[in-house]
């Protein structure tokens, strides 16, 4: 029985190849320099598939992979279901903020009740922050840039991944509360870690062994 481990391009890919090869497994070809979605790797029944970030938890659900790599941002919002999460990896580490048009009176807006709109990919996660603090709000659903929605008039604040500031910044946002911090997770099919304990086990045990604490 074969083993298809789902990752997306990018910062998982990178930081997850240390991880791979403390478990044996290196990938065959450069994914950076292709065009294809499957890449075979030294191991004949190991193979890769790069897909979405956000579509990661979706593959490991469903069975189109038997584990993955995603941020915890991509796991909230798909919600976790069918998905083992047994390791925190410590990668790709950023945070989930709220950010407004620099000038804009954030503190006041939420102390007067008023809605505030709010344009965000991460609607469950803004959704319930909100609703935590008492905050109505209206949502747009965006799917990237959404550093543009405030500076438009479309939303009073996003709700976006921030790691050093640097895009906020130069879009003249500001990040004015944090919502929570972000690391990516080793993402387990539940009926494969059954059918393939063996190979999964030892994918999750060296992983653990990798991991860089901090
Ligand atoms: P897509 O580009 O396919 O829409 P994405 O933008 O979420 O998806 P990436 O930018 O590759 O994909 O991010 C993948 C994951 O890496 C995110 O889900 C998040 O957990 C983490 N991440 C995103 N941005 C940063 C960052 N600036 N620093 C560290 N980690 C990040
Ligand atoms: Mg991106």
């Amino acid at each position: 029985m074969s083993i298809t481990i789902a990752l997306s391009k990018g910062r998982i890919y990178d930081e997850t190849l240390p991880l791979l090869a403390a478990a044996g497994i290196t990938v065959a070809e450069d994914p950076e320099k292709s065009r294809k979605l499957i890449f075979p790797t030294n191991q004949p029944d190991v193979r890769v598939v790069l897909v979405r970030a956000s579509d990661v938890p979706v593959y490991v659900q469903y069975g189109g992979a038997d584990v993955g790599v995603a941020g915890l941002d991509s796991l909230i919002e798909h919600g976790g279901q069918g998905l083992y999460l047994p390791l925190d990896l410590q990668i790709a580490q950023c945070r989930v903020s709220v950010a407004v048009r620099e000038g804009f009176d954030y503190q006041a807006a939420v102390r007067q009740g008023a809605r505030l709109k709010i344009a965000t990919k991460y609607t469950s996660i803004a959704r319930e922050f909100f609703a935590k603090k008492g905050v109505h709000v209206d949502m747009v659903k965006l799917y990237g840039s959404m550093e543009l929605a405030p500076l438009t008039g479309m939303a009073d604040a996003i709700v976006d991944l921030v790691s050093t500031g640097g895009t906020l910044k130069a879009n003249h946002l500001v990040e004015v509360e944090r919502i929570m911090d972000i690391s990516s997770r080793l993402v387990v099919n539940q009926a494969a870690l059954k059918l393939k304990q063996a190979k999964l086990r030892h994918i999750i045990d060296s992983f653990a062994g990798a991991v860089v604490k901090g």
